[in-house]
């Protein structure tokens, strides 16, 4: 549900309203945060700072919302008396260092947590003294983005990594079966694995090479050593934010009504330890060593001016299974562009802007996030509030739309050329890779999902 004419209303947080903010008064997405003062710490760790799940682990985070170019405190609102109209168990969730208090309240509680920070946050007019005292207690209440550290947004006890885009299940599969890309499941069921949660990482923290058994096709042994063909793969989270008992199911019709919000999520990937391994049971540990997720996740209800039809798929396909089958195909997705950029040592030590890699939008995934969501919960498997559904490498139809370097460089044997002169098949030590997502819809202001950044370090010895 979206709120009555908010594409039309404006904020006094006055960068709010600047067209390429990407955070205007309908967005409203939540963090984790923690102020950094004027002397303290870079928001960000460097190459030398020690690895820590999170960058701070020293101070207790607060919630916040986004807004401008700033972070509104939910845990201060609250203890302010600015939430007192909402139910108790919602504001005490208000407190929590994650999100999924929140998300325990249930969806008509986090529209109203939404109306009321809509409220809070709106330009009623230069006449209206009650709301410009309001507006003083909240506007205290604000700490500029540039000077926070986030923390992991949710609790995650579960993490799958589904293979919706049907586009980058063809380019994979050819570099492996030139005959036969896509296996005959693929168009019946969203494929997915169950992935590791305790190496979900927030946006900023490094990610170390790591090391494994790798064999290069003309050897006859493996040999343990750290990956030399490192990846990305650029990818979206679904939070789920309503669960089920196990041995239940989650019909299609409820799915979308389960999730509580989208994160940009990169799922790091060593080919060379993956090549080797993933007969017959799939990824493993040249996948768990870490994944990425952005600091900001965007609800549900914020997403929905931004639906639309999923790609259509051609008539010579099948459709759906009727348990899969979306009530209203006209918003089962979801007009997000999403971006990969590289950046190398060189490239900052020269101060050249990161490379944009690949674009692409998530209108185009085979399969939705209700369709994952339900497929997942098929066989009365219990989902958890806070897992996450990841969307998988999202790649379109054209060049330049490749969401990882498995892809592009077609299995490492074409590389690319960055503006410095170097080359890449697969990720260098130093090497910073960010995803971004966005959307530019006609009639509504430009939104941004931030940033989902991490630099490789060198592998330990
Ligand atoms: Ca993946």
């Amino acid at each position: 549900m979206s709120l009555p004419s908010e594409s039309g209303a404006t904020s006094w947080v006055d960068t709010a309203n600047q067209s390429g903010n990407g955070f205007p008064l309908l967005w409203l997405p939540y963090c984790a945060f923690t102020p950094v003062s004027a002397s303290g710490p870079a928001s960000w760790p460097d190459l030398a700072a020690p690895m820590a799940e999170e960058p701070n682990p020293g101070l207790v985070p607060h919630l916040g919302v986004g807004i401008g170019a700033f972070i509104l405190d939910l845990h201060k609102l609250q203890t302010s008396g600015l939430l007192s109209d909402l139910p108790a168990k919602l504001q005490s969730a208000c407190r929590s260092i994650h999100l999924n208090g929140l998300m325990g309240c249930g969806p008509s509680a986090w529209s109203a947590l939404r109306e009321r920070l809509f409220d809070l946050l709106m330009w009623s007019g230069p006449d209206c003294t009650h709301d410009q005292a309001q507006q003083r207690l909240v506007a205290a209440l604000l700490t500029p983005m540039a000077q926070a550290i986030f923390h992991k947004p949710v609790w995650t006890e579960n993490y799958t990594d589904f293979y919706a885009s049907l586009h980058h299940a063809r380019n994979v599969g050819r570099l492996f079966r030139p005959d036969e890309p896509l296996l005959p499941n693929y168009r019946w069921l969203p494929i997915g694995y169950h992935g590791r949660a305790s190496s979900l990482i927030v946006s900023g923290t490094p990610v170390r090479r790591p090391h494994g058994q790798c064999k290069a096709g003309s050897e006859s042994a493996p040999v343990f050593q750290p990956s030399t063909r490192l990846d990305y793969e650029l990818e979206v989270a679904a939070y789920v934010g309503v669960g089920n008992p196990l041995g239940s199911r989650i019909p299609i019709e409820q799915a979308a009504k389960c999730l509580f919000g989208l994160s940009l999520l990169n799922d790091w990937s060593a080919r060379d330890i993956q090549s080797w391994e993933y007969q017959p049971l799939g990824p493993f540990l040249g996948k768990s060593f870490a994944t990425s997720v952005s600091p900001w996740v965007i609800p549900m209800d914020a997403l929905a001016p931004y639906r639309t039809r999923l790609t259509p798929r051609p008539a010579s396909e099948p459709a759906p299974l009727a348990y899969l089958a979306e009530p209203d195909s006209n918003l089962s997705g979801l007009d997000i562009t999403v971006e990969t950029y590289l950046s190398t040592a060189q490239m900052r030590e020269r101060r050249i802007p990161a490379q944009r890699l690949s674009q692409a939008n998530l209108r185009d995934l085979y399969w939705s996030f209700a369709q994952m969501l339900t497929h997942q919960t098929s066989n009365g498997y219990n989902l958890k509030i806070g897992d996450i559904l990841a969307s998988g490498t999202i790649s379109g139809e054209q060049p330049g739309s490749q969401g990882c370097l498995l892809e592009m460089t077609k299995g490492g044997e074409v590389p690319l050329c960055l503006p410095t002169g170097e080359q890449r098949t697969f990720l260098e030590d130093g090497d910073e890779v960010s995803l971004r997502g966005y959307s530019e819809r006609e009639g509504l202001p430009m939104v941004s999902m931030g940033e989902c950044r991490g630099r490789v370090l060198s592998a330990t010895e």
